[in-house]
C-alpha cells in the first residue's frame, strides 16, 4: 500500500486529502446530529418529567387540601352535641357530593361507627340488669314454669300479667309484654297475642329485648300474627315499618340479629311482591329503602376492612401513646383485590369527651376521577398538543382530559403521597410516544448518515482506483525507461563490434566481411526501428502522427519487411515460412507504418516463443480486405490478457515475458497504424500452443 504513495503524484495527493477533509467533518456532523437526537428526546422526556411532576403535585395538593378542609370542619363542629347528633351530622356531610365517602368515627374501645351502621360500638348492660331483676320475682318464676313446664300458656299469661303490674321501668314492661304475646301465639290466640305486641310497639324507643330493640321485636311479631290470620293489609304495612326501622337504625353489624332481621324481613317482603305491586307510593318507598339497604351493605363491607386492617393499626399506635397528628393513608385490599384509598387522623382533643379518637373516609375515587381532577386540571396549560391523563397500574386509562381515546402516552409520573396504584401521564394528542415524535427526524438521519457513508465509499474506491493506477503508470514508465536503455544496448554493442572489427581490417574474407556489413545493417535497422516505436509512440500519444498513404503493393511491403528481419530471425535460430500471392495487392498506405507494424508482430513472434522456434506470415485478401497474419508456436496469452496487450506500456506480467525485454508498446502502436488504416487487429492464442495475429485492411473500391 505504502507502495503506492510513493507513486502519487501530488495532485493525487491533494485529491486525497482533500476527500478526506471535506467528509471527515460532514461524517462527524452528522453522527453529532444523530446524537443530538436522541438528545432531544431525552431532553423532551426530562422536560415532560418535570412538568408532569407539577401537575402531580398539584393534584395531590389540591386533594390534601380537600383533606384539609374537612377536618377544619370537623374541628369546627362543636363537641358538646351528642354522638348520635355528631352521626347525624355526618350522614349530612356524606351526603353532600364529595370527595370523600364513607365517613366512619373510632372510639377508644376501638369502635367502629359510620353514619348508617356501627359496630362493636358499646352496647349498655341494661338486659342483663333487667333480666337478673325479673329472675328475682316470684310471680316471674311461676309464669317461666307454666309457660315452659307446664305447657300451660293461660297459666302463665296470668302470672305474666301480674308481674307487668309491678313492673314500672320500660325495659321490664317491654321484656313481660313480649312474653305474653309469645304465650297467646304459642296457644294460638293471635287476635290477642297482636293485641300485646301493638303494646309493645307503644313503649319507647330506648328498650331492648335481649339484643334486639324492642321495636323490632314487635314489629317482627306483629308480622308474624298478621300473616297467620291472613290480614295481608296489615302485613304488608308492617313489613314496611320494620324495614323502615331496621334500615334508620342499626346496631351491632356482627352480632348477627341485625344481618338475620334485615334479611329475613326483605326476602319476606319479596315473596309478597304481589300486594306491595298494588300501591305506587309503597312501591316508591321499597326503592328507597332496597338502596339504602345496599349503601349499607357496602358500608357493612366497607367497616368490615377497617376492622381487620386498620383498627389493629391504631390501636398499635394508641399503645405507644405516640398520637401522628398529621392525615394519614392507607391502601385497603378487597376480597375482589381492588384497592381502597383511605384516609383518616386524630380528632381534636374536645371530642374525647364522646370518646371519639379517629375520623377517616374512603376516597371517592368516581368523584376525584369525573369531577375533582378535571376541575383541577382546567387550570393547568400545557400546550395544544398535550393532554392529561390518569392510569392505573395496568396502564388503561381512569380519565383523559377532552375524553379521547388514546393508549400510549409520552411519559408517567406515580402519584407520591395517594393512590399508590395511579399514575398521572402526558399524552400526545395524536396518541404518539416520544421515541416517535423524533423518530422522523432521526430518520432522516439515519437516511443522511447512509447517505455520506456511501459516497465516502464510492469516492473511496474511485480515488483508490485512480491510485492504483496512477501508481501502476508510474511503474510501467519506469521499466519503460529501463527496457529502453536495454534494447538500445544490444544493437549498439553488435554494431560496435562488427565496426570495429571490419575497421581493424583483420577480415580479409570479402564473403565475411559482406556479412558483417550486413549486420551493422539490419541491427541499425533494428536500432531505427526500436526509435522510430518510441518516437511514433510519443506522436500518436500526444496526436502529432502524421501518416504519409501512397498507393502501394501492400504485398511488396510486407516482404521487404520480412526480408529486413530475417537475418534477426534466423539469428535466433528461427524457421520462417512465408506465403505471398502472385498478384498485387494495392492499397492506399503508408508504406513505413505498416512496415513497422509488420515488424512488431515478427519481433513479438520471437521473443515470446520458446522450444519451438517457429513463425509463418502470410498474406492474402477476401472480398473486402487484404490480409497478414503472422503465428508462431510460442508461450500463447492467456484469454483474460487478450485484450489488454493492446493497451500502452501492457505487458503480461509472467516469468517467459518478463525474461525477454520490451517496451509494452509494440502492440499499441500495431492496433493504431492499423486503425488509421481503417483496419483492425484481432489475435487468438492459447498459452502453450501459440499465437495467431491478423490485420484486416480494407480493400479499394
Ligand atoms: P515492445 O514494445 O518492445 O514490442 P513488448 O513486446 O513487450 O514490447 P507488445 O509488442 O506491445 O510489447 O506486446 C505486449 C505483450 O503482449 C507482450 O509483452 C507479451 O506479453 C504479449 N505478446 C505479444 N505478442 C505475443 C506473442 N506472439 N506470443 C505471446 N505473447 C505475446
Ligand atoms: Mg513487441
Amino acid at each position: 500500500m505504502l507502495e503506492i504513495f510513493r507513486y502519487l503524484t501530488s495532485k493525487s495527493k491533494i485529491l486525497l486529502i482533500g476527500f478526506v477533509l471535506i467528509l471527515a467533518p460532514i461524517a462527524i456532523i452528522s453522527y453529532m446530529s444523530m446524537q443530538s437526537v436522541n438528545q432531544k428526546a431525552e431532553n423532551l422526556k426530562l422536560n415532560y418529567t418535570g412538568t408532569i411532576r407539577l401537575v402531580r403535585d398539584k393534584l395531590e395538593n389540591g386533594i390534601l387540601k380537600l383533606e384539609e378542609n374537612l377536618y377544619n370542619q370537623i374541628a369546627e363542629y362543636s363537641s358538646d352535641q351528642n354522638t348520635q347528633e355528631f352521626q347525624e351530622w355526618l350522614g349530612e356531610l356524606e351526603k353532600k357530593d364529595s370527595a370523600f365517602q364513607y365517613l366512619f368515627l373510632v372510639n377508644n374501645e376501638m369502635g367502629l361507627l359510620s353514619s348508617m351502621i356501627s359496630s362493636n360500638w358499646s352496647n349498655d348492660n341494661t338486659r342483663n340488669n333487667t333480666e337478673e331483676k325479673l329472675l328475682l320475682h316470684a310471680d316471674f318464676k311461676k309464669a317461666e314454669e307454666a309457660e315452659f313446664r307446664q305447657k300451660n300458656c293461660v297459666e302463665a299469661i296470668r302470672y305474666y300479667k301480674r308481674v307487668l303490674d309491678t313492673i314500672k321501668d320500660n325495659q321490664g314492661k317491654a321484656f313481660v309484654l313480649a312474653r305474653i304475646g309469645r304465650c297467646y301465639y304459642k296457644s294460638g290466640n293471635f287476635e290477642k297475642g297482636i293485641v300485646e305486641y301493638k303494646k309493645l310497639l307503644d313503649i319507647d324507643n330506648e328498650s331492648n329485648i335481649g339484643n334486639v330493640p324492642t321495636k323490632v321485636v314487635a314489629l317482627s311479631q306483629l308480622s308474624t300474627g298478621y300473616s297467620k290470620i291472613n290480614r295481608n293489609q296489615q302485613l304488608m304495612i308492617t313489613n314496611l315499618q320494620l324495614y323502615r326501622y331496621l334500615i334508620e337504625n342499626s346496631w351491632d353489624i356482627f352480632g348477627g340479629d341485625y344481618p338475620f332481621y334485615l334479611n329475613s324481613v326483605t326476602s319476606e317482603i319479596q315473596g309478597q311482591r304481589k300486594l306491595y305491586a298494588t300501591n305506587d307510593s309503597i312501591l316508591e318507598e321499597l326503592d328507597t329503602l332496597n338502596n339504602k339497604k345496599n349503601k349499607i351493605n357496602n358500608q357493612i363491607e366497607f367497616i368490615k376492612l377497617l376492622e381487620q386492617n386498620l383498627i389493629p393499626e391504631i390501636e398499635a399506635e394508641l399503645n405507644r401513646k405516640n398520637l401522628s397528628e398529621t392525615q394519614k393513608h392507607k391502601i385497603l385490599k378487597n376480597d375482589s383485590e381492588s384497592e381502597i384509598q383511605i384516609g383518616y387522623f386524630w380528632l381534636p382533643a374536645s371530642f374525647l369527651s364522646n370518646d371519639l379518637i379517629i375520623m377517616g373516609y374512603q376516597f371517592n375515587e368516581n368523584y376525584l376521577l369525573s369531577k375533582q381532577i378535571p376541575e383541577m386540571l382546567s387550570t393547568v396549560e400545557l400546550g395544544k398538543d398535550v393532554l392529561l391523563g390518569i392510569i392505573d397500574k395496568k396502564d388503561s386509562l381512569l380519565f383523559i382530559q377532552n375524553g379521547e381515546s388514546i393508549t400510549d402516552y409520552l411519559v408517567t409520573e406515580n402519584f407520591k403521597l395517594l393512590f399508590e396504584s395511579w399514575k398521572v401521564a402526558f399524552f400526545n394528542k395524536d396518541g404518539q410516544t416520544i421515541e416517535e415524535l423524533v423518530g422522523k427526524e432521526k430518520n432522516l438521519y439515519r437516511i443522511l448518515i447512509g447517505g455520506i457513508i456511501l459516497l465516502m465509499l464510492i469516492g473511496l474506491v474511485v480515488i483508490i482506483r485512480a491510485v492504483i493506477h496512477e501508481s501502476e503508470m508510474a511503474r510501467i514508465k519506469s521499466e519503460f525507461v529501463s527496457n529502453v536503455s536495454h534494447e538500445l544496448k544490444t544493437p549498439l554493442a553488435l554494431i560496435r563490434m562488427f565496426g570495429e572489427t571490419l575497421d581493424s581490417g583483420i577480415v580479409s574474407d570479402e564473403k565475411k566481411r559482406k556479412e558483417f556489413y550486413g549486420i551493422i545493417r539490419t541491427e541499425s535497422e533494428r536500432l531505427t526501428h526500436l526509435i522510430n516505436n518510441v518516437l511514433d509512440f510519443s506522436k500518436m500519444d500526444t496526436g502529432r502522427k502524421k501518416y504519409n498513404f501512397v498507393k502501394a503493393d501492400l504485398v511488396q511491403v510486407v516482404r521487404n519487411s520480412v526480408e529486413a528481419y530475417k537475418f534477426h530471425i534466423r539469428e535466433n535460430g528461427f524457421e520462417i515460412t512465408g506465403e505471398f500471392p502472385d498478384e498485387s495487392i494495392m492499397l492506399n498506405i503508408d508504406k513505413d507504418s505498416i512496415s513497422q507494424s509488420v515488424l512488431n508482430l515478427l519481433s513479438n513472434a520471437v521473443k515470446y516463443s520458446d522450444k519451438t522456434k517457429y513463425i509463418k506470415i502470410k498474406v492474402s485478401k477476401d472480398e473486402t480486405s487484404a490480409i497478414i497474419s503472422v503465428s508462431d508456436k510460442g508461450i500463447g496469452i492467456p484469454k483474460i490478457e487478450m485484450k489488454k496487450i493492446f493497451e500502452k506500456f501492457y505487458r503480461v506480467s509472467n516469468e517467459q515475458v518478463q525474461e525477454s525485454k520490451g517496451t509494452g508498446l509494440g502492440l499499441t502502436l500495431t492496433k493504431q497504424i492499423v486503425e488509421a488504416h481503417d483496419g483492425e487487429i484481432n489475435v487468438e492464442s492459447e498459452p502453450g500452443k501459440g499465437s495467431r495475429f491478423t490485420i484486416k485492411i480494407p480493400l479499394l473500391n
